[in-house]
């Protein structure tokens, strides 16, 4: 019988990202899943990014995981969502071309020493003294690991949705995941259902493509990986087209033959992610929607029309879409369908992802009821990280809503719960001015370092980087001037007798580094990274400064825990509800307490004293 430190289930985007991060720590990792071809496959739309999923990316990154590098290889189109907003909400996105992703994720999973693929599907699991020790596959082997991670996306108990058709199903094309949902069911029973949907593909060879707008890259295009300049691959432009009133028309005449609104489906759907019928319902006023149509790789004529996801009839399906302007005489693929699936509720989860329940067996994916890869990759390292260092023995590794979008994300997850597919946007995150897609790995890397999971290559990288700014910021912080001398000097600050130093200058959202080097030449020695980098550290500065206070209060709450086997009801001076509602959300901490519904700063008080009576 084969033995691996940790085994993971599943080779999507959450599966990959566990078992590489598990590998990077230095244990003997089996990634399982039913077809090695598929390690890389997007299930929906051909892109990575995007605003707060960016974000997520970025963080992977710094953390050396695979998904910003194996993007920046695949990139056909580069775009920074936001470009003209803050730094602190923009977004890296690409368009990615699918066999190229696809390529570059089984090219680095090849490489990755301490990984193992093995084809096959999970059946059961293996119990043994109360842990998971291991699994069981359709052909009855077996394979004993210290810890499993289960990352099966939309396959358990998947059922897919065309009208009133419907079939069982993993994605299109892949048999679903029956008899480990049955497994899993036995072990932690809050299991629900949550759907999602994806468009017709098209052949791009039967748009009007001369009659419609087209959209291009970013001319300096910013890609995902902190190692990373520039594109590998040739880049190309996506065209623009609208929905109308006659789309609309074809849509609501039909709704009752949609498998959402005809009532064949029962799990909850993306309200943010909406398909094309849940618009024209939710947008009544609306006349018209925005398609993307985005080429799904240079040498695919097949295109994805983003913002049309749909549960109606093929031929529904083909009405509407030849109602859109320059798609008149378009042909479908491959039908827009929607997708049922069981997943976990994650606030059965600890902030490892471990379910509490079962030790040894951690989850991440769409399994824990979020949706998108960005949000499944990121859960993943988080897994593999610690299953990794559970087996090793070593302290588990955190992350906090002080220093991450993982962290947020995590502790949505685990403390609220969802009620819909779960994605993540910038606006969860609370700190989201020191949170920025730029500075990921100035917040996470060294963590990473510390956790044992960043390789040589980059944590040399990012020594060399953190030198160039710290020199550059110091002489920055040496160049002081009155306002007297700013003012001849060209530099527009108010005559309040403040002495600036060039940084803090640099705050002054009408002073951009060309200026301040205009007027002080000394500056001309920062290269334009490292002056990138600073001037929008300088921007912020001041907003972090006064948020740091929260930031503190968030720490020094986090380093309450509170035991799994806490008694509220030891507690008379909570309310009979509250009481509920805290013994139900187990939270892990005196922060997460906070964000439990209803939860009042007199009921943390009340547990912040038992928790030092206790101490
Ligand atoms: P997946 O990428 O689904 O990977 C699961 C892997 O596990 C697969 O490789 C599978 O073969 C393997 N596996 C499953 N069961 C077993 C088993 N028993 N044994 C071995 N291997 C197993 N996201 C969005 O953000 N927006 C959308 O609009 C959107 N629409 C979607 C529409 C559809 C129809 C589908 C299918 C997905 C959609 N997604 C969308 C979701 C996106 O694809 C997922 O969020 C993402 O792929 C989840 O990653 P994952 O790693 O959790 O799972």
């Amino acid at each position: 019988m084969k033995h691996f430190d940790v085994i993971v289930v599943g080779g999507g985007h959450a599966g990959t990202e566990a078992a590489h991060a598990a590998a990077r720590v230095g244990v003997r990792t089996a990634l399982v899943t039913m077809r090695r071809a598929d390690i890389g496959v997007m299930s929906c739309n051909p892109a990575i990014g995007g605003l707060g999923k960016g974000h997520l990316v970025r963080e992977i990154d710094a953390l050396d995981g695979v998904m910003g590098r194996a993007a920046d290889r695949a990139g056909i189109q580069f775009r920074l969502l936001n470009r003209r907003k803050g730094p602190a909400v923009q977004g890296p996105r690409a368009q990615a071309d699918r066999k190229l992703y696809r390529q570059a994720m089984g090219e680095l999973t090849e490489a990755q020493p301490n990984l193992e693929v093995i084809e096959g599907e999970v059946t059961d699991l293996i119990l043994c003294d109360g842990r998971v020790a291991g699994i069981t596959l359709a052909d009855s082997s077996e394979i004993t690991a210290g810890a499993v991670i289960l990352t099966t996306g939309t396959f358990l108990n998947g059922i897919m949705h065309i009208g009133d058709q419907r079939a069982a199903g993993g994605r299109v094309g892949d048999a679903p995941s029956i008899r480990l949902a049955q497994r899993l069911k036995d072990l932690e029973p809050r299991l629900a259902r949550l759907k999602t949907g994806t468009p017709p593909r098209l052949d791009g060879r039967t748009i009007n493509w001369d009659i419609l707008e087209s959209q291009p890259g970013d001319e300096d295009p910013v890609l995902f990986s902190f190692l990373n300049r520039k594109p590998y691959a040739r880049q190309i432009s996506c065209g623009i087209t609208h929905t109308n009133e006659a789309t609309h028309e074809v849509i609501r005449t039909n709704l009752q033959r949609s498998a959402m609104y005809g009532g064949h489906i029962e799990g909850v759907g993306p309200r943010y992610c909406p398909s094309i019928e849940d618009k024209v319902v939710r947008f009544a006023d609306k006349s018209s929607h925005q398609v993307f149509l985005e080429p799904e790789g240079l040498d695919d004529y097949t295109v994805y029309p983003n913002g049309i996801s749909t549960s109606l009839p093929l031929e529904v399906q083909e009405a509407y879409v030849r109602s859109i302007r320059g798609l008149e005489a378009v042909t479908i693929l491959q039908a827009g369908y929607a997708i049922e699936y069981d997943f976990v509720d994650p606030r059965a989860l600890t902030q490892t992802l471990e379910l509490q329940a079962q030790p040894g067996l951690f989850l991440a994916g769409q399994i824990n009821g979020t949706t998108g890869y960005e949000e499944a990759a990121a859960q993943g390292l988080v897994a593999g990280l610690n299953a990794a260092h559970q087996v090793l023995g070593q302290e588990t590794v955190t992350f906090s809503r002080t220093n991450s979008y993982i962290g947020v994300m995590i502790d949505d997850l685990v403390t609220r719960g969802v009620s819909e597919p779960y994605r993540m946007f910038t606006s969860r995150a609370e700190f989201r001015l020191a949170l920025r897609a730029d500075n990921a790995d100035q917040r996470l890397t060294p963590m990473g370092v510390a956790a044992g999971c960043v390789g040589e290559e980059r944590r040399v990288a990012f020594e060399e980087k953190i030198e160039a700014l710290a020199a550059g910021r110091a002489l920055l912080d040496s160049l002081v001037l009155t306002p007297k001398q700013a003012n001849e000097r060209g530099l527009r600050v108010n005559q309040d007798g403040t002495k600036r130093s060039a940084f803090e200058l640099l705050s002054f959202p009408e002073i951009d580094f060309a200026t301040i080097t205009a007027a002080l030449p000394e500056l001309e020695a920062v290269s334009a990274e490292v002056a990138e980098q600073l001037s929008r550290e300088a921007l912020y500065a001041n907003y972090i400064t006064r948020q740091q206070q929260d930031v503190e209060a968030m720490r020094r709450d986090e380093h309450w825990e509170i035991p799994a086997d806490f008694d509220y009801d030891a507690l008379p001076g909570l309310s009979k509800e509250l009481r509920g509602k805290f013994a139900r959300a187990k939270p892990q901490t005196l922060a997460q307490a906070g964000r439990v519904d209803g939860a009042t700063p007199a009921a943390l008080a009340l547990i912040l004293a038992h928790l030092r009576q206790q101490k």
